[in-house]
């Protein structure tokens, strides 16, 4: 009878304690939609997401069904404010990264290779959570879409469809990327919403989002076993 206590207590135990991990590491629950991606959280060579075609204007893009249902209706509302947006580069492998970024050293050399392209594990694109995009007019990705009209709109409306502005200017020593007002990333409405009000990169986000999680789980069990 106490084997049999001792056993079920331990196992409840475990259970809470996995079911806390997830909500305290929600930048390691790859399912989820706040798992980071940099240059020191770096993606496995064999982590293909299920992702499917996004149906909106541009050059055929696939990313995560979540994403891409975001990013539809994002379009939408786009084009009901008289502003064209178009897809430039959605999911991409492993493999494809690494053809990317190769070239990107051999045309730039290391460093500056470094600063605009991901080695590959390195990119949110294989997470298919990624998208840049640009206006219709121009599939070019550069600084100037900032101040393009549909560059503004992105800045100032992704947060309302689960989108944030990934590499902020003023934040390359936190993001390790340049300025890439291009590219968004999906992270859910709720999240969203914060990390835009936090004028914050999500690598800091997700840092706060933890200790904060973890506050609460400790006040809990305060309250639980006082
Ligand atoms: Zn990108």
């Amino acid at each position: 009878m106490i084997l049999q206590s001792i056993v079920s207590v331990v196992a409840l135990s475990v259970t809470l304690l996995q079911g806390s991990m997830n909500a305290a590491m929600p930048d390691k629950n790859i399912e989820g939609t706040l798992f980071l991606v940099n240059r020191t959280h770096m993606i496995s060579e064999n982590y293909i997401p299920e992702v499917r075609k996004t149906d909106v204007y541009g050059m055929s893009q696939s990313m995560r069904n979540d994403a891409a249902t975001a990013l539809e209706e994002m379009f939408t509302a786009a084009k009901a404010d008289g502003v064209g947006l178009s897809t430039v580069s959605g999911y991409r492998s492993y493999a494809k990264q690494g053809t990317i970024y190769s070239r990107k050293v051999k045309t730039n050399g290391q460093e500056t290779a470094d600063m605009l392209s991901a080695v590959p594990g390195a990119s949110e694109h294989q997470l298919g959570m990624a998208m840049d995009v640009s206006q219709r007019t121009s599939s070019r990705l550069n600084g100037n879409f900032a101040k393009t009209k549909a560059g503004q709109w992105v800045a100032a409306n992704a947060y309302r469809f689960g989108f944030i502005v990934r590499y902020q200017e003023g934040k390359e020593a936190i993001t390790g990327y340049a300025y890439e007002p291009w590219h968004i990333r999906y992270v859910g409405r709720e999240f969203a919403k914060e990390v835009f009000d936090s004028g914050e990169p999500l690598d800091t986000y997700v840092s706060a989002h933890r200790l904060d999680t973890y506050q609460y789980l400790l006040q809990i069990t305060n309250e639980v076993y006082p």
